[in-house]
């Protein structure tokens, strides 16, 4: 455990400390003006990164959000469309970026469990029918999906979206904050997603631990274009190899061992009586007759949980938790719940 507070926190993966070994890694980083592209610890990370999933480049961003935008704008244009699942982070959780920034639109999909509907997507997909419905260049896909609770989109259904795409020739974007989550629990390579998709973002700041840090991973031309965006949206950083040394130790250091979160997380679920299977990664949801009731009595017993909507427990296990702070967080929510 590496909480100070004593806490035993759970609202999210993003609120672990950086390790005594990765702040010597920042600290010992080599560092250059990476607006001059020249922090060869931010170039040897992109470089990394990219070569993991298949890309030809990759691009550092301060946040997963603006990767997204970054990678989202490669394929959809200003009055163009992009398709999605209801409760994307896409769309519910970066304020309207795309929208914004990019002037996109959007429709989307429901799947409870953050699924792909290709059939959905294939009756919605509209190419270019003249100057009468807007036209669809993209479909974005979140995996794991955060909001239906750190579901897996099966590399099966992905590659279908691959093929189908190919044939009408529509852009895809895979939203891989925790695609390293997904990666651990299937067994799946990162060459494998990365195959699958033209453009995508990945986040080093939720499970493997990092404090700051996602990449957009694309084609060398596409991460020249976001080169110059990422600078008009403020996000040309200066020698930040610090930053990169932290997800480059993070990689090193924090990627198999998810498999313990996963774990903790299960533990966690049947915990709260949830079906354990259901529980594929890091987050746990979990349906109670009154969340906020239980988020604040939990609080009194140093756990802290967060609700999503009225009756729905949100949990996620990360580097911060080891298994006496989950076995702890189990019992209480255990206590509370039954
Ligand atoms: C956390 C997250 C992001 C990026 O969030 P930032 O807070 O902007 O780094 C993007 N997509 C998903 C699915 C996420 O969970």
């Amino acid at each position: 455990m590496n909480d100070p507070t004593g806490l035993v926190d759970l609202r999210s993966d993003t609120v672990t400390r950086p390790t005594a070994a990765m702040r010597r890694a920042m600290a010992e980083a080599e560092v250059g003006d990476d607006v001059y592209d020249e922090d060869p610890t931010v170039r040897l990370l992109q470089e990394r990164v990219a070569d993991l999933f298949g890309f030809e480049a990759a691009l550092f961003t301060p946040t997963g959000s603006m990767a997204n935008v970054l990678a989202v704008a490669a394929l959809v244009g200003p009055g163009e469309e992009v398709l999605c699942e209801s409760r994307s982070h896409v769309l519910r959780a970066e304020l309207g970026a795309h929208g914004a920034l990019t002037g996109l639109t959007s429709r989307t999909w429901i799947h409870e469990r953050g699924q792909l509907d290709l059939a959905a997507v294939q009756q919605m997909y509209a190419p270019d029918m003249g100057p009468f419905f807007v036209r669809t260049t993209a479909i974005a896909i979140e995996n794991t999906h955060n909001f239906a609770g750190g579901t897996v989109i099966p590399i099966e259904d992905v590659r279908a979206l691959r093929t189908w795409a190919d044939e009408v020739g529509v852009g895809v974007h895979v939203d891989g904050a925790r695609i390293w989550n997904a990666h651990v629990a299937t067994g799946t390579p990162l060459r494998a997603y990365g195959a699958a998709a033209d453009v995508m973002a990945v986040c080093l700041s939720k499970g493997l631990g990092a404090p700051i840090g996602s990449l957009l991973l694309a084609s060398r031309e596409q991460v020249e274009v976001a080169r110059v965006r990422r600078k008009r949206m403020g996000g040309g950083m200066r020698q930040v190899g610090v930053l990169a040394a932290a997800g480059l130790h993070a990689l090193d250091h924090h990627l198999e061992r998810l498999a313990e979160d996963h774990e903790h997380a299960r533990l966690l679920a049947e915990a709260c009586g949830q079906d354990p299977a259901l529980t594929e990664t890091n987050i746990v949801v979990a349906d109670v007759p009154d969340a906020p009731a239980v988020v604040a009595a939990a609080r009194e017993e140093g756990v802290l949980v967060g609700a999503v909507g009225p009756t729905k427990l949100r949990m996620l296990t990360h580097l911060d938790v080891g298994r006496p702070e989950v076995e702890r967080a189990a019992k209480v929510l255990g206590r509370l719940l039954s």
